[in-house]
This record gives structure tokens, C-alpha cells and sequence, in this order.
């Protein structure tokens, strides 16, 4: 089992040490971790409402702490991961920023329209004035990101890919067109998607992404890894074993892994 999505305390949202992130994944017995908290936006020059991120000064601190991590033996196995929001027009400051680190793989997000966190739960009351063709034209504006995100070559995962539905809004229009242009655009690029289990938990109730998104990226063979999105240690390996069980009934024998940003293939079967 492993999950490769864990934020920590230092992006001022979440609750935990890596230390304390770490036991708790040897308690419950998985056998791969990966750590990846919010990039320092501040690096990329972008101040967001309120903060979500560590600073710039953290990284440095980030990276020893998992790295102190990586030399303890047995389970779990520990990666050094990062969660990068793709911010348009910012994409050569994030590629020289990227090339400084030892990140074994980098998650590439969106989180933000602009100026605005459309995932932070304080904003969900904001969807609920929009008409049914402003939802749409979200969720056009929202896929077109992440079809940069796909397309800029700068990460090794795809976040969260459908976390515009993390409210429980959707259109009335269809938006498949936008979920089979993705699936390309994935295989095209040959770019890992997550299952991330958090959706579970937010208003939609489903995980991200949800289970026609994945079965089209089955059918295009675009590889697939887990996480939990945890901000806090109990949340650790949440629903995993839920996400293994779906992957396989959709078709998928195996798993993505990374180390030094090489992708690597681990059975499921
Ligand atoms: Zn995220
Ligand atoms: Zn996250």
C-alpha cells in the first residue's frame, strides 16, 4: 500500500510533522510514502489571499527533515515529493525552481482561478450564486488549466485532476468532450494521474477523479498512483485500500512509483 500525497504543518492548513506522518504510516503498515506539501509560493512570486504554503526560508528545512527520513530502514519507504500549484504564464520560474531540488517526484495542481482558492471551503458558499452556465464555464476554465498543466512538462503527476467538483456543483451541460481531451492530452504527454481519496470527504463524496475520468484514462493507458491528500496524521493511507479495490475492477495491474523522477511500475495484483 502507499500513498503519495501527505502536506505537514508548514503549509499552515495541515497538522503533523513528517516525523509524526511517518509513524503513523508504519503503524498502519504501508509500504511506500510520499510527502508532498505545497510549494513556497512566495519562490514563485505569488502572494494568494491568505497563506497556504510554506515560505521560501522552509524548503531547505522540508527537504532535510524528509531526507532524515529516507535513511531509516524498512517500511515504510520514504519519498521526497512537492505539490506545485500551476500558476499560467509562471511556468519558466517554476522549472528553474524545480531543477534546484532533489524531489523524487513533483505533483503539479490547481488550486487557484486568478486570485481565487476555489478549493478552500470558505469559498464553497461563493458557487452557490452562480447559474448553472457560469458552473460551466468553471469547470471550461478549470479544464483548460489543466490541460497547461498536462502540456508544460514540468511535473511527473497530476493532482487532483477533477477537484473542480470538490463542492458538489456541476453543470447541467455535459463536460465529457473536456474529460476524453484530458485522457489524450494525458497519454500524449505520458503524465501519471493521482487517485487521490480526499473527495470522499468533501461535499462531492467521490474521489478524485471520479470513475468515468479514470476509466478513460485506463482505456488510453495513462498510468496511475495514490494518495490521500492527508493534513493530518490519522488521515494517513485514508480510503487506500478503498482506491486499490477500484483501480483493479477498472482494469489496473499496477501502481506508479517514483524515485529521482524516474517513473517506476509497482504490481497490484
Ligand atoms: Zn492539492
Ligand atoms: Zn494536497
Amino acid at each position: 500500500m502507499i500513498d503519495y500525497h501527505l502536506h505537514t504543518s508548514r503549509c499552515c492548513h495541515a497538522e503533523g510533522t513528517v516525523e509524526d506522518y511517518y509513524k503513523e504510516a508504519k503503524r498502519k503498515g504501508l509500504e511506500e510514502i510520499g510527502f508532498a506539501d505545497h510549494f513556497p509560493l512566495d519562490l514563485l512570486n505569488f502572494t494568494p489571499p491568505v497563506r497556504v504554503t510554506m515560505e521560501g526560508k522552509e524548503l531547505p528545512e522540508y527537504i532535510e527533515e524528509v531526507s532524515q527520513l529516507q535513511l531509516k530502514r524498512g517500511n515504510p519507504d520514504v519519498k521526497l515529493g512537492i505539490e506545485v500549484d500551476f500558476l499560467p504564464d509562471r511556468e519558466e520560474k517554476i522549472r528553474k525552481q524545480l531543477a534546484k531540488y532533489p524531489f523524487d517526484y513533483v505533483t503539479g495542481s490547481v488550486h487557484f482561478m486568478g486570485n481565487w482558492d476555489f478549493t478552500n471551503p470558505e469559498v464553497a458558499c461563493e458557487y452557490a450564486k452562480l447559474k448553472d452556465e457560469e458552473i460551466f464555464g468553471l469547470y471550461e476554465e478549470y479544464y483548460h488549466l489543466i490541460e497547461k498543466v498536462i502540456q508544460s512538462n514540468l511535473f511527473d503527476i497530476t493532482g487532483h485532476i477533477d477537484v473542480i467538483k470538490k463542492f458538489g456543483y456541476r453543470p447541467g451541460k455535459s463536460i465529457q468532450h473536456f474529460l476524453e481531451q484530458i485522457a489524450d492530452l494525458l497519454r500524449a504527454a505520458d503524465i501519471c494521474i493521482e487517485l487521490n481519496t480526499a473527495g470522499s470527504y468533501a461535499p462531492v463524496n467521490e474521489f478524485y477523479p471520479g470513475i468515468e475520468l479514470l476509466k478513460l484514462c485506463h482505456r488510453k493507458k495513462v498510468p496511475v498512483t495514490l494518495g490521500s491528500d492527508a493534513h493530518r496524521p490519522a488521515e494517513v493511507g485514508r480510503d487506500i485500500d478503498k482506491a486499490l479495490s477500484l483501480l483493479k475492477s477498472i482494469g489496473y495491474r499496477e501502481v506508479a512509483v517514483f524515485k529521482e523522477r524516474k517513473r517506476l511500475a509497482r504490481s497490484i495484483v
